[in-house]
């Protein structure tokens, strides 16, 4: 029997009026789990009328309250950590220890935000000009939305709303269509938390949904994260509608190995960055810039023997290192690129296509073995464009200039690394390399909820990164308040008795 996932508006589950509905996959059985409804504008309003109604009681709760919400929320999370993660394996696919790595970055958001009352502290200048005083303070935008992609179906979420709502926000979120059953249990555990209904919603749906959030009069703000062309689509569309927007997007993360590396080191951490979650994440390194033909040489060498015995299986399973991809169409064109790259003249080191449908009981799965490139160039599709699978390309520099060169003319400046024993390398890399988030021995450098997160050119459009201090800054408007109090009762009072004279 067919079950129907529903929307949460107001404290509740809806299930729509609309009559547009999508498949809802378990990607390590290829089977349809659910169907969604897909929301239209209809829904789109409630959920906005229900955030607008809540936000001025939301907004007058105190920095305080909202944070005990956000620690009981903190808690239950941690109690549920085990199930949430079962859900994000169940419909994402990627497996069970990957999917606990994502709740508990999930939390230490939460845990960031439990800090509001410190964080919403303003600034004062006492006599900025004789017997005037100037406070600065930041004040929450309204109601304002979040869309979020498949890949991290709670971490990324949960990059946004703890943030938004504990600076006295009410949130939209409208979670991938791929994976929505995530986002509906966090909205479950946020009630239970004690939030006011309508502080929080879930719209699912597709582009009509998206559309309507980005025209909507009610919504002050928009993140996003997804992928660039969509990304840049929600940073024009939203600004043109007066609406403040961070939009998150693409990548094509470079890992550059230096001569002096622990090359050992350096390939645990490529197999980690380039494999883990099937390379689905947007901090995963897809290439591996080799500074010397001998580096070059001395990885394939490592890798490629631990790409060939990558334990792959569903995310049930314990023991599975890699799950499937998260849709059939989408697996079909991560081995359209490794084709592409056969033509483009790379050397495929490592064959991933022939894994397809190989797991014992799961042959109907989204499965694809990884694949390791050599000698890939700059002009190659395979090297430019996001292939978002599990597909290592090797790039060999000359020189530790020539890999500078190549990260910082990529499109993408999401995150990006440098392995070496060297520390003036090291140093001179992180200060000139024109990439968001760097890693110094660290594959994927992704910041903690304290630091904000975000990438450079066409990987982030907009001029927030997401949580740590950025995302308050993002979530609030900034107001200046300059005071003067002529004297009053202080000269003027009479203290003696009035009489009738
Ligand atoms: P996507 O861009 O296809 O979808 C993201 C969201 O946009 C979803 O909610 C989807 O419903 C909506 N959407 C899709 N097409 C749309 C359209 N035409 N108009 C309006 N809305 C639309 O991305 P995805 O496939 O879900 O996720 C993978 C991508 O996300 C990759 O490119 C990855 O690099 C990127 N990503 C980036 C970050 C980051 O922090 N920069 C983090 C995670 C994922």
């Amino acid at each position: 029997m067919t079950s129907f996932l529903n929307h949460y508006i107001d404290g509740k589950k809806v299930f729509g009026s609309g009559s547009r509905f999508q498949d809802v996959y378990n990607p390590a059985t290829g089977r349809v789990l659910a169907q969604l409804p897909l929301a239209d504008t209809r829904e789109l309003d409630q959920a906005v009328a229900a955030a607008k109604h809540a936000q001025t009681g939301w907004a007058a709760v105190t920095p305080l309250r909202r944070a005990r919400i956000m620690n009981r929320f903190k808690g239950l999370l941690e109690e549920n950590a085990e199930k949430l993660a079962e859900l994000i394996s169940l419909e994402h696919g990627k497996v069970h220890s990957d999917a606990m790595g994502e709740v508990t970055r999930g939390i230490e958001v939460v845990e960031f935000a439990c800090g509001g009352p410190h964080l919403l502290k303003g600034e004062v200048t006492e006599n900025i000009g004789t017997d005037i005083d100037s406070l600065s303070l930041r004040q929450p935008l309204g109601v304002v939305a979040g869309i979020t992609p498949f890949n991290f179906p709670a971490m990324v979420p949960l990059w946004m709303f703890p943030v938004a709502l504990v600076c006295g926000n009410t949130f939209i979120l409208k979670p991938s269509e791929r994976d929505p059953s995530a986002a509906l249990f966090l909205a479950q555990l946020l009630s239970e938390a004690g939030l006011p209904d309508g502080v929080f919603n879930v719209v699912n749906g597709d582009k009509a949904v998206v559309d309507a959030i980005l025209a909507h009069p009610d919504i002050e703000a928009v993140s996003f994260v997804g992928s660039t062309p969509i990304a840049r689509y929600i940073y024009g569309t939203g600004c043109m509608n007066g609406k403040r927007v961070q939009a998150l997007g693409g990548a094509k993360n470079h890992m550059v190995v230096m001569p002096d590396a622990d090359l050992d080191k350096a390939a645990d951490a490529l197999m980690g960055a380039a494999y883990g979650a099937a390379g689905e994440r947007c901090m995963a390194i897809s290439v591996a810039v080799a500074v010397g033909d001998q580096v070059a040489d001395a990885l394939v060498e490592r890798l490629a023997p631990r790409v060939r015995a990558l334990e792959i299986g569903p995310g049930s399973d314990r023991s599975a290192e890699m799950g499937p991809l998260i849709t059939a169409e989408h697996r079909d064109k991560v081995k359209s690129f490794v084709d592409l790259g056969v033509e483009e003249g790379a050397s495929l080191v490592v064959d991933g296509r022939s894994f397809a449908m190989q797991v014992p009981g799961f042959e109907e799965g989204f499965f694809l073995g990884g694949s390791l490139f050599d000698h890939v160039t700059p002009e190659m599709r395979i090297y430019r464009e996001e292939i978002f699978g599990p597909v290592l390309a090797i790039v060999r520099a000359a020189s530790y200039e020539e890999a500078v060169s190549l990260i910082n003319s990529h499109e993408y400046a999401n995150g990006t690394a440098i392995f070496t024993r060297d520390g003036d390398a090291a140093r001179k890399f992180s200060h000139e390399i024109q990439v968001g988030m760097v890693g110094v021995n660290v594959p994927i450098p992704v910041p903690m909820a304290f630091h904000s997160f975000g990438g450079w050119r066409n990987s982030l459009f907009g001029d927030h990164h997401m949580h740590g201090p950025e995302g308050v800054r993002f979530y609030t408007r900034l107001k200046t308040i300059t005071s003067r109090w002529p004297t009053g009762i202080r000269a003027g009072a009479d203290f003696v008795m009035p009489t009738m004279e």
